[in-house]
């Protein structure tokens, strides 16, 4: 089988040259026609060698997701359903706003978390993505969109908050995160990047170490009765430790502060006195709070908190010292938004054997 050039970080691309007997630095110039100017064939490398094109050409390729469809919402979202190997089809979603656009880009085929108000963990886990993947989707959407009069590339920001729970699929996303920092490569600075994730503690450690990046917690709950109810991986990493591990994340960070995403669920996690809770909850935490409105689905037995409770919430962290945003709702009109993104996930019994092989779960 022929090698996805993808997938190497420069490092890995310049042991891989090394191997077949090459340059080591023609390993750069490679690196960067992939992902500086997007090339999508070996003969576009025309400061490369003929013979080694040719080499490439016969043992390496360079293949990204491909298009399956695109929704162009009425509010310049753009979704994009791909597919990747094995007849899976993943979400990737461009959002423009003054300034900046954001690429979300999904880590794995489904999600085994099986968070209850999410559709992508109502439907499954399939498999992890390679990092060719997980960077391709980056790749993919360069080309996609061009570049703006200026000549710059529109995608200034990658959140890593698609399908999936990245850090469960953690050497793919370390790879292709380090592939998105590398000034040979998107140069998107670490403050641009941003990794969201429900809480696999252990691994923020690792994160902070290997690739310390802009954060965000999904929390979605004030205390461990609620938070567990709705986010099963929540009674193996209770919010104690999730906190614990937020404090030690921040002397790492490249941002002095952790977002905590909040889906606002009617009934559920969205009383007043949660608020208060988590005011007193916070203290000492460096953060920020992004209320996120929930995102209806079919069957999903959840409803949506209305706005002036959303509001009134709102007062209460601010009051409390948080600074606390509410996330517009992007593409909805597309199913663009979060916790819609409704890739195929093509066998769903997969989900138990995987959750398994990371995170063994003890019996609570
Ligand atoms: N697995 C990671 C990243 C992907 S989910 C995580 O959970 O953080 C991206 C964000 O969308 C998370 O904050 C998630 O909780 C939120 N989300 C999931 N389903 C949603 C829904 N139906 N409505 C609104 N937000 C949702
Ligand atoms: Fe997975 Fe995130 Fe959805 Fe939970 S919210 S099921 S971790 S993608």
């Amino acid at each position: 089988m022929k090698i996805n050039l993808l997938n190497y970080t420069l490092p890995k691309l310049e042991q891989f040259f090394v191997e077949i007997g090459e340059k080591k630095f023609r390993a750069k110039q490679v690196f960067r026609w992939l992902h500086v100017y997007g090339a999508a064939n070996f003969s576009e490398m025309s400061d490369i060698a003929k013979s080694l094109r040719a080499t490439l050409e016969e043992i390496a390729t360079i293949e990204a997701p491909e298009l399956v469809t695109e929704h162009i919402s009425s509010d310049g979202t753009r979704k994009w359903v791909l597919s990747v190997s094995g007849g899976n089809k993943i979400e990737a979603v461009f959002i423009p706003e003054d300034g900046r656009g954001t690429l979300c880009v999904s880590s794995q085929v489904g999600c085994a978390l099986e968070c209850q108000f999410c559709s992508t963990g109502r439907q499954g886990f399939n498999r992890n993505l390679t990092s060719g993947e997980i960077v391709g989707q980056l790749w993919w959407a360069n080309q996609r969109l061009g570049k703006d009069p200026k000549g710059e590339k529109l995608i200034t920001n990658v959140v890593m908050m698609g399908m999936g729970e990245p850090l469960a699929n953690y050497e793919n996303v370390i790879d292709a995160m380090r592939i998105m920092l590398d000034d040979n490569a998107y140069n998107i600075s670490k403050r641009k990047l941003t990794l969201s994730t429900s809480g696999v503690v252990t691994r923020l450690d690792w994160l902070a170490e290997d690739c310390p990046v802009a954060l965000a917690i999904s929390l979605h709950a004030s205390n461990d009765e609620v938070r567990s109810q709705i986010i099963p991986l929540n009674k193996k990493y209770p919010i104690a430790e999730l906190i614990a591990a937020c404090k030690r994340y921040l002397l790492k960070s490249p941002k002095n502060y952790i977002t905590f995403e909040y889906v606002m669920l009617k009934g559920v996690n969205d009383k007043l006195e949660h608020a208060e809770e988590l005011v007193k909850l916070m203290r000492g935490v460096e953060c920020k709070f992004n209320l996120i409105p929930f995102n209806p689905f079919p069957n999903s037995g959840y409803e949506a908190t209305g706005w002036g409770q959303i509001l009134k919430f709102q007062k209460i962290l601010q009051n409390g010292g948080y600074i606390t945003t509410v996330r517009k709702t992007r593409g909805d009109d597309i199913d663009a938004a979060c916790g819609q993104l409704v890739g195929k996930v093509e066998d769903k019994t997969k989900r138990q054997e995987k959750w398994k092989n990371y995170i063994p779960i003890k019996e609570v």
